[in-house]
């Protein structure tokens, strides 16, 4: 999220510094999965249509920061299949086709919740998981984490605006008085933009008073991922919390446990390989594939669930860019520009949901008993 901040604020001229406490992509934007995965079209709500939105618009983001820097990153719109082991769930999911015509529209441009007998990639998933058909998705895409923050830390270092430092750490903010501690001293600032994913929470918690609990917390989630004589074009397999995303070069990740309760954040246990077993079920042609790393890293789970943007109602002059959970990676290119134009006092091009902004989650905290 810090990363996207720093690219909108060198478009838009905005004198600013990032510093990254270790290194780039060190947390856990730095995983392997890279799931571009739209909600559900169906009980439309302004929530869906942000994400839609910004799903749509990063196709483009991407496209435009591969050109200047002459990276890849490894975005692919993928597509998704869901198999469905139970004929209800065929029911529903044929509702679901019809929302997906209303809503998945942008301009000319139209995506599809496909009901299918069949996959429409033969020897990819297996088909006696899938008793009632497949859902087809033409919307999701994939992007590649690690090779997508090389391309926005290329675009940066030939910035004229921003400064990006890393090995930085921030011990506090005095929102007050403009000042960010750090053991090096302090560095001063008019906005401070606070992107430090799941660490985010507790300096926030710091600086709200009459709140009962804490603004969010960290969730675990372990992956791995696979070297496999896969084509990277093949869609995602979704289905129960099991991610199977094919990247380029063979490799392909599956993903994520999810975990509240958790001794150390960043090992990677037997749960992992529960999941690589029920991946290697589901698409026989990882059944050899060797592991090439297995990874584990905490996401930021803001209190009510959704982002976690925008100005603290009692310090405007420190604006929360946390709480992605699950969902950064399609939504942080738009909640970074949120956050940088209000920081600049510069009006925005699109509205953030009203229960994305800091305020609403204070709010949620201070009525719960
Ligand atoms: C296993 C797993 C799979 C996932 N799969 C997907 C997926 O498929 N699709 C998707 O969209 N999302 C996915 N996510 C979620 C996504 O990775 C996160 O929501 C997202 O990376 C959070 O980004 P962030 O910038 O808020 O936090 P981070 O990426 O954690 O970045 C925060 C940065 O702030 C730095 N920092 C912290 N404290 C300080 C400080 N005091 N001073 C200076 N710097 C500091 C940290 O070092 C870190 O680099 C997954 C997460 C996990 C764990």
């Amino acid at each position: 999220m810090g990363l996207w901040a720093a690219v909108h604020a060198e478009r838009l001229g905005i004198q600013a510094l990032l510093v990254e406490a270790g290194r780039f992509g060190q947390g856990a934007s730095g995983g392997l999965l890279g799931a571009l995965m739209p909600h559900m079209p169906d009980k439309w709500s302004d929530k869906k249509q942000f994400q839609f939105d910004a799903l749509i618009a990063l196709e483009e983001e991407v496209a435009a920061l591969e050109a200047e820097t002459g990276l890849s990153a490894g975005y692919r719109r993928a597509g998704r299949l869901i198999p469905l082991p139970k004929p209800h769930l065929r029911q529903i999911a044929l509702g679901h086709s019809e929302d997906a015509d209303v809503h998945w529209r942008h301009g000319e441009r139209r995506f599809h919740w496909h009901v299918l007998d069949a996959a429409p990639v033969e020897g990819w998933i297996e088909p006696s998981l899938a008793e009632s058909g497949f859902v087809y998705d033409t919307l999701a895409a994939r992007v590649a984490p690690r090779a997508l923050l090389k391309v926005l830390c290329k675009f940066l270092a030939g910035a004229r605006h921003v400064r990006i430092a890393e090995g930085v750490a921030i011990d506090g903010v005095d929102p007050e008085r403009g000042l960010a501690r750090t053991k090096d001293g302090d560095i001063r600032f008019g906005r401070c933009i606070l992107a430090a994913g799941h660490r985010s929470f507790p300096i926030l918690d710091a600086l709200t008073e009459g709140r009962k609990s804490s603004l969010g917390q960290s969730v675990k989630g372990q992956a791995a991922m696979l070297k496999a004589d896969v084509d990277g074009g093949l869609p995602v397999i979704f289905r129960d919390g099991l991610y199977i995303v094919p990247h380029e070069n063979g490799l392909v990740a599956v993903g994520s446990t999810s975990e509240n309760r958790f001794e150390d954040p960043l090992s990677t246990d037997g749960q992992l390989d529960d999941l690589l077993a029920a991946a290697r079920a589901m698409a026989p042609a990882l059944a050899g594939a060797e592991v090439v790393e297995r990874w584990a890293g905490l996401r930021p789970k803001a209190v009510d669930r959704d982002p976690m943007v925008g100005a603290h109602p009692d310090h405007p002059s420190l604006i929360a860019l946390t709480g992605g959970f699950k969902v950064s990676f399609g939504l942080a290119h738009r909640l970074a520009e949120a956050a940088v134009r209000e920081a600049a006092d510069v009006a925005g091009c699109f509205k953030l949901p009203r229960t994305f902004t800091l305020a609403s989650h204070i709010s949620v905290i201070s009525h719960k008993s």
